[in-house]
């Protein structure tokens, strides 16, 4: 691995932008010094930024990699992957974006990810006595968080997993020291998640809106947001379903994010990218994360907060601590734009260059 300079490039270290500087990195991390023999880049004009997180796709293809550093994401977090192997697979391609996954998800056996996405019937939960087994199971696989699948109660259909026994793998995982992010597509379901316990909830509800009083009591408990507003857009825009149930709305996600941000939540950007043709619709692997920005600023997001979010409070939240920012010592995940982004958010997309590990992909 070599050395080599980014020059005259504002900096957003993760935090915020600052005036031109030199960035300098040796072997594939940031360093306070230039290394010996240090090629240099001249970014003038440019805007350099850490590698973008995307805390929601899924892996189905190990190709994703590429694509998702190919468009700045040089780290993805899988939601929910029904085959281990092919997460293996993905984590050796080269210049593919360094992933993290939850495995298998935790939900009811005859729940929708097994009937209809595909997952094996051998990850299906049906009480609470069976959360600590489970939840062994996953770290045993090497599931680097745990996902729980909230669904909503309909007649007539199989029952959703059960809040008792959320809180039960709520509490065998943190025991086990892993983070719980529960899918949650309803206002109800949302509810359960965070008396549940879990620690980040993910979507927005279509069909209702999370609440002023709801908001406030996930940002007393601490509980972060991935609203994935890609995911809720391109459903909304069109239905994946038979029926359309009245009150479907992509303005329901935006106003619960906006309830969200004014009580003080943590949001962390994720889209839900995925190019499973089973699934209700699929982000674009990497160029949602853009799509991404740009609906949280619908919801009054500022290009500032989006990019922490895809960045430094991403990192925090999922404890990459080599990562998310620009400082000497962290993994060189860079990347490089036209523009300034801090402004107008849109420059994410006039991607000049893309570093994972000090590599250069783009
Ligand atoms: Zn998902």
């Amino acid at each position: 691995m070599g050395a080599f300079s980014i020059e005259n490039a504002r900096v957003f270290d993760g935090e915020r932008l600052s005036e031109p500087r030199s960035v300098h990195v040796v072997d594939g991390l940031i360093t306070e010094e230039p290394g010996a023999d240090s090629e240099t880049v001249d970014a003038a004009g440019a805007v350099l930024l850490p590698g973008l997180i995307d805390a929601h796709v899924h892996i189905s293809d190990p190709e994703q990699a590429r694509t998702l550093a190919h468009w700045g994401v040089t780290t993805a977090l899988d939601m929910g992957a029904k085959d281990p192997g092919v997460i293996e697979a993905t984590r050796g391609v080269a210049g593919g974006s360094d992933v993290r996954s939850a495995g298998f998800p935790a939900g009811p056996p005859h729940g929708t990810h097994i009937a209809r996405l595909g997952f094996p019937e051998s990850v299906g939960i049906s009480g609470p006595d069976e959360a600590e087994a489970w939840v062994a199971a996953r770290v045993a696989e090497g599931s680097d968080y745990i996902k729980v699948l909230l669904e909503p109660e309909i007649p007539q259909q199989p029952k959703p997993l059960q809040p008792e026994t959320a809180a039960a793998i709520v509490r065998a995982a943190h025991a086990a020291g892993k983070k719980v992010i529960a899918h949650t597509t309803t206002g109800r379901t949302a509810e359960i998640a965070v008396a549940s316990g879990v620690d980040a909830f993910t979507h927005t509800p279509l069909g209702d809106v999370l609440g002023v009083e709801f908001a406030r009591e996930v940002a007393s408990r601490g509980v972060i947001a991935i609203p994935t507003l890609s995911m809720m857009n391109a459903m909304a825009t069109d239905w994946p379903f038979p029926v359309r149930p009245p009150g479907v709305s992509f303005e329901n996600c935006l106003q619960s994010l906006r309830n969200l941000r004014a009580a003080g939540v943590t949001i962390v950007a994720g889209t839900d990218a995925n190019t499973n043709p089973a699934t209700p619709a699929s982000p674009p692997p990497g160029e949602s994360l853009h799509t991404e920005f740009e609906l949280m600023g619908q919801a009054g997001v500022t290009p500032v907060e989006s990019l922490r979010a895809a960045t430094s409070t991403a990192a925090d939240f999922f404890g990459l601590a080599d990562r998310g920012r620009i400082q000497p010592g962290l993994r060189a995940d860079l990347v490089l734009v036209d523009g300034d982004p801090t402004v107008d958010i849109s420059a994410t997309r006039a991607i000049r260059g893309v570093w994972i590990a000090g590599e250069r992909v783009r």
